[in-house]
């Protein structure tokens, strides 16, 4: 099964925290689709932003790509030309020149030092509600995106106020899932959920202390859901967070990188 689009949310700090959050959003997206998911996947090490979004949008290991989130704030650091370990949607425009590609971060260096700056992805940042309007006004512009990235983070600015898996941090998750509530209702109104593969995850965890970095499972633990027409399976098998581009790659029928390090993980297509 091939798809039209990709849309990945990631919802910086969730962790496989989704488990316990109120989510009804979630809950009646499941109850509305075909689709596989997982609380065991397993995020990169250090279980820092930068390390782990690098991985899951490289494809590659934070000791092959080595960015930090002090390289990818940078603004002279940002991607172009022709880079070892390309990104998803470098691969998403060799194959589809003229697709709209979009990036939306609420973390804004994602899209200086992980996304390359020279493929026409079109870029924003803002805060949660910000962008949540700028998707709705993607997908109902003439041309809905081809691949879509969309980063929250306002979960991680929770876990480390109030500590991961406090209640005020899983009520920031169910404030998400609202905003996740209403991605899905705009592709459902668009006539788009049959030809979308909507995946949902998380770059890392954290702990209760407020923290993450470390190796613990709070820490490296991570949610990720697969959402689409005629999903096999309910429960993902073993997945890396490298593993994402992978799926990104079948779902879109992109060229894959020689450089990944992940692969497609069993009960997705
Ligand atoms: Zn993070």
């Amino acid at each position: 099964m091939l798809y039209d689009h990709v849309f990945l949310i990631g919802v910086d700090g969730a962790g496989n925290f989704f488990r316990e959050a109120d989510t009804p959003n979630l809950d009646y997206i499941r109850a509305h689709s075909s689709y596989a998911e997982t609380f065991d996947a397993q995020t990169a090490f250090p279980t820092i932003s930068a390390e782990c979004w690098g991985a899951m949008l490289l494809g590659v290991t934070p000791e092959m790509h080595g960015l930090t989130n002090g390289y990818v704030s940078d603004e002279t650091h940002k991607r172009t030309g022709d880079v070892k370990y390309p990104s998803v949607f470098k691969l998403a425009r060799e194959k589809y020149p003229q697709a709209k590609l979009v990036s939306y971060s609420d973390w804004n260096p994602i899209n200086i030092g992980i996304v390359e700056d020279d493929l026409g992805v079109d870029k924003k940042t803002g805060s949660i509600v910000d962008i949540t309007k700028y998707i709705v006004d993607s997908i109902e512009s003439d041309e809905a995106p081809k691949l879509m990235f969309v980063q929250y983070d306002s979960v991680d600015g929770a876990g480390h106020h109030f500590g991961y898996g406090t209640q005020q941090y899983y009520h920031s998750i169910s404030q998400i899932d609202a905003h996740i509530g209403i991605i899905w209702n705009t592709l459902r109104c668009k006539g788009l959920l049959s030809s979308t593969l909507l995946i949902i995850t998380a770059d890392h965890g954290g702990t209760p202390q407020g923290g993450h970095g470390g190796d613990t499972p709070a820490e490296r633990t991570i949610y990720c859901g697969v959402f689409g027409d005629e999903i096999k399976g309910e429960t993902i098998g073993k997945m890396d967070v490298w593993d994402i581009p992978p799926v990104i790659g079948k779902a879109l029928n992109l060229a894959s990188s020689p450089e990944w390090v992940g692969k497609i993980p069993n009960n997705i297509f």
